[in-house]
C-alpha cells in the first residue's frame, strides 16, 4: 500500500493544527524523564499551552493549544528534550519501563541509549516516517505486543529476537550487535518504502527486509499476547528502593500535579499505558508521595476503574468529534457506570444511560482513534447519541 501523503505526525517544530489550537508532541525515548525535564514540561504546559501534560500511548508527551512555538522549542532544547531539529519525530522508542529496576530480566536501558544515539547520528534516518515504532522488551513481554515496526525481545543471556512488523521474525541477534541490527533494519525500511508509513504496509516487507539484512530466520517464533496491565502501586526495586506506579486519568496530567512529581526529585518513567512510574524512592519518601499525590488524582490502586478506560481526544481538540467524549467518559467513571454490568446498544443512547464494565475505549466518531489492539467495549459517539459494542470473543 503506497500512501499519497507524507506522514503528518506532529513534533515540537512541526505542530498539528488541532481544532482547539496547535498541538506539539515531545518524543521521550524509553519514556525516561529527569525531574528537571518534567518540571520544564509542567512549566511549558502552564505558561505556553492548555495547562495539561498529556501522556501518549507511545510513552511520549503532548501539549495542546500552544501559544508560542519558538519559546516552547527553546525551553525543550535547553532541557535536553529536543536534541535534534532534524530527527525529533523519529525517536519513537518504547522500552520495558521497569527494566533494570524490578524483576530479573536483562537491563535494556543501555540499548535505548545506543539506539537513540544511532538514530540521531544518521542523517538519512531523519527521513523515517514519524509513525515508525521501535520497541525494546527486556523479556517480560510488556512492550513486544505493541506491534513495533522494528523491535527486540530479550531471550536471556545476550540473545534477542528481532521483531519486524509486529511479529517475531525468527532472526536472533546478540547483545553486541543488537543496536546495529535495529539501525540496519531502519535503513532497510527506508530503502523498501514507497511512501508507506509502517513496515507492515510494505508489500512482502518482512521477507524483503530480512533478505536485505542478510540474516537467516530460524524456525522458532515467539507469540506475544497483550497488552500488559500498567504497573501500579508499590514496586520493590533490586536496590531496596521502591518504584511507584501511578495511573493518570485519561492520560491527562495537570501541570500542577506534574510540578509536584518533579519536586520529588527522582527519575520519572512514562509508560505506553498512559501511566507513569516514580523511581528510586526510599520507603518513607514513597509513602509521602502516595499521601500527597493520591488526593491530587494520581491512581495508586490497581483496581481503579480509571485504569480500564481510554478515550480519544474528542471535542474541543478534534473537529470530527460529535461530543466532549472525555467529559462523558469521566462522568461515567465517577458515577460508577463503568463498573456495572455492560450492556451493548446498536441504537444510539444518551451518555447518561451507558453502563459498561472491563476494558473500554470511548471515541468521538467512527474512526476510533487510539483504540487498544485487544478486545474492548467500544463506546462510540454518533450524531444521535452513543453506540456501545461489547467485546467480541
Ligand atoms: S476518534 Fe474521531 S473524534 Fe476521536 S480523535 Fe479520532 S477523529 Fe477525532
Amino acid at each position: 500500500m503506497a500512501r499519497t501523503d507524507p506522514d503528518s505526525c506532529p513534533g515540537v517544530l512541526r505542530l498539528h493544527e488541532a481544532a482547539d489550537g496547535p498541538l506539539a508532541r515531545v518524543r521521550v525515548p524509553g519514556g525516561t524523564l529527569t525531574p528537571e525535564q518534567l518540571q520544564t514540561l509542567a512549566a511549558a504546559a502552564h505558561d505556553l499551552a492548555d495547562g495539561a501534560v498529556e501522556l501518549t500511548s507511545r510513552g511520549n508527551i503532548q501539549l495542546r493549544r500552544i501559544r508560542d512555538t519558538n519559546a516552547l522549542a527553546e525551553r525543550l532544547a535547553a532541557a535536553g528534550l529536543l536534541p535534534s531539529r532534524t530527527h525529533e519525530r523519529v525517536r519513537n522508542i518504547i522500552a520495558s519501563p521497569l527494566s533494570g529496576r524490578v524483576g530479573d530480566h536483562p537491563d535494556i536501558r543501555p540499548l535505548v541509549a545506543a539506539l537513540d544515539t544511532g538514530l540521531l547520528g544518521s542523517p538519512r534516518l531523519a527521513a523515517l516516517p514519524g509513525r515508525v515504532l521501535f520497541t525494546l522488551d527486556d523479556g517480560r513481554g510488556d512492550v513486544s505486543p505493541l506491534r513495533p515496526d522494528i523491535g527486540l525481545h530479550a531471550l536471556g543471556g545476550d540473545r534477542s529476537a528481532l521483531l519486524l512488523a509486529g511479529r517475531d521474525s525468527g532472526i536472533r541477534v546478540t547483545g553486541t550487535d543488537a543496536a546495529e541490527v535495529l539501525l540496519a533494519a531502519a535503513h532497510g525500511f527506508l530503502e523498501l518504502a514507497d511512501r508507506q508509513w509502517r513496515l507492515h504496509e510494505v508489500e512482502d516487507g518482512v521477507a524483503r527486509l530480512t533478505a536485505l539484512l542478510g540474516l537467516e530466520p530460524g524456525p522458532d517464533r515467539l507469540e506475544f499476547t497483550g497488552p500488559a496491565d500498567p504497573p501500579i502501586g508499590w514496586l520493590p526495586q533490586h536496590d531496596d528502593l521502591v518504584a511507584l506506579g501511578a495511573g493518570v486519568r485519561l492520560g491527562s496530567l495537570p501541570a500542577r500535579t506534574a510540578e509536584f512529581l518533579a519536586a520529588v526529585e527522582r527519575p520519572i518513567l512514562l509508560t505506553p499505558w498512559r501511566s507513569l512510574i516514580v523511581t528510586d524512592l526510599e520507603e518513607g519518601a514513597a509513602e509521602q508521595v502516595v499521601r500527597v499525590l493520591a488526593p491530587m488524582g494520581l491512581i495508586f490502586d490497581a483496581t481503579s476503574p480509571w485504569l480500564r478506560i481510554t478515550a480519544c481526544a474528542g471535542q474541543p481538540g478534534c473537529a470530527k468529534s460529535h461530543t466532549d467524549i472525555r467529559a462523558d467518559a469521566a462522568a461515567a467513571v465517577e458515577s460508577g457506570r463503568t463498573d456495572s454490568p455492560g450492556t451493548g446498544s446498536d441504537t444510539p443512547i444518551p451518555a447518561g444511560e451507558i453502563t459498561t464494565t472491563g476494558r473500554q475505549h470511548w471515541s468521538g466518531c467512527e474512526r476510533r482513534c487510539g483504540r487498544p489492539t485487544v478486545a474492548v467495549t467500544e463506546v462510540t459517539a454518533t450524531p444521535e447519541g452513543y453506540r456501545v459494542a461489547l467485546p467480541r470473543d
